[in-house]
């Protein structure tokens, strides 16, 4: 059979606030490309600001996108290329495909590849469609007891497992993460999951740090109002903590300016501070103090090489990043899920689209 005239349903972004579903045209894989039946794809903040503003930080969009970059789906069809994957098979998309050729992906850090192909970053389409085709090196096979719409958690799984592993995180840690929105929560799963001993957390919404409690976080503390006394934060931490190893920023709220603060102060010396939130672009931080103290400052942009330990955690059941899914929709509803996601009311965590329901 063949699948070229195929009619493919997209959530394509035309601009800002500008959402359709238009149907493409589906094509056959080549080479080592799988043509994928979309399962899940969650919806994430940079998806929200695309819809909203048509960019999101250093990238605008100029042309429209197909939207969507946390996926999972089964092989429908292979390219002639393709060696480890067969239809039927259920996987984890990796979105961002780098050139496997240059320097810094040679060295394993594909993530700073400066030629990636990545979802949903323009110009790239993203996957939030009824099929999608990509290469099987990025595409990864899901154990049968890892559903779709945890195979779809694997993206910003993989973001957690790799800011734990920039920030040294192991047996015994104690770890302070800024912010409780999914990144900060599945990084504490994940910085329990590999050991860590006392994990303590920041927001400025009860009801996250209320979740986070509930998902074991030994001690939550409350930021809000509490911007113009952050030496009494960093007091308080380290009242609750007086070691702190490793301090995650996962807020990327604007007044995380001062949240730096808090990490360097309560951050033990020769202790790591890994950003993965994006504030503003040049926050003040008593950057002597880190120099003093050798507090390693490391930064996230993404992951490299984490999806097969993301997806080895979930199947084992150490890690549960369901738990995070507070709704679900189907594709031809994708508008109602962004709005869902966008709206502080929702108490949306995680929403889930189903790309074939
Ligand atoms: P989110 O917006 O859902 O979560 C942020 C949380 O921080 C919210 O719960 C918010 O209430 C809280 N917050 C706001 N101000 C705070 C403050 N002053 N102190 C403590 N908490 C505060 O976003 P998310 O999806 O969890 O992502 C977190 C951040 O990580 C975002 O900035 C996102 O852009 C970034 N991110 C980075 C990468 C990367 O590769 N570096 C990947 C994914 C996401
Ligand atoms: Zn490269």
């Amino acid at each position: 059979y063949s699948m070229s005239t195929s009619e493919n349903l997209c959530v394509v972004l035309h601009g800002a606030e500008d959402m359709r579903v238009d149907a493409r045209e589906q094509t056959d894989p080549c080479g080592n490309d799988v043509l994928l039946k979309m399962g899940s794809v969650g919806i994430c903040g940079s998806d929200l600001k695309y819809w909203k503003y048509a960019k999101c930080g250093r990238f605008t969009m100029s042309s429209p996108m197909v939207i969507g970059h946390e996926g999972s789906g089964t092989v429908l069809k292979c390219g002639p290329d393709v060696k480890h994957l067969k239809p039927g098979d259920r996987v984890a998309i990796e979105p961002g495909v780098p050139c496997r050729q240059c320097y810094i992906c040679h060295a394993g850090r594909y993530n700073l590849c400066g030629d990636m192909k990545f979802c949903a970053t323009p110009p790239v389409d993203g996957n939030l469609s009824q099929y999608f085709t990509h290469p099987e090196d990025f595409c990864f096979k899901l154990p049968d007891n890892v559903s779709l719409d945890q195979g779809a958690l694997m993206e910003p799984l993989a973001v957690a497992v790799y800011a734990c592993q920039r920030g040294d995180v192991g047996l015994g840690s104690n770890v302070l993460i800024c912010g409780a929105g999914p990144v900060g929560l599945l990084v504490l799963m994940t910085a329990k999951a590999m050991g860590a001993d006392k994990v303590v957390m920041t927001d400025i919404s009860e009801n996250r740090l209320a979740l986070a409690k509930t998902l074991g976080c030994d001690h939550v503390i409350n930021m809000k109002d509490r911007s113009s006394n952050m030496e009494d934060c960093g007091k308080e931490i380290k009242a609750v903590c007086p070691r702190i190893d490793a301090a995650i920023e996962c807020s990327g709220a604007d007044s995380s300016v001062s949240t730096w603060y808090s990490p360097l102060q309560s951050t033990r010396p020769g202790g790591s501070v890994v950003l993965v939130g994006r504030g503003s672009k040049e926050p003040s931080i008593p950057l002597v103090d880190a120099a003093t103290f050798e507090i390693d400052i490391k930064g996230v942009f993404r992951y490299a090489n984490c999806y097969p330990k993301a997806i080895a955690m979930v199947s084992s059941g150490k890690i549960k990043p369901e738990v995070l899914i507070s709704h679900q929709f189907i594709l031809k509803e994708s508008e109602k899920a962004f709005q869902c996601a966008y709206s502080p009311d929702s108490g949306a965590i995680k929403v889930m689209i189903r790309c074939n329901a």
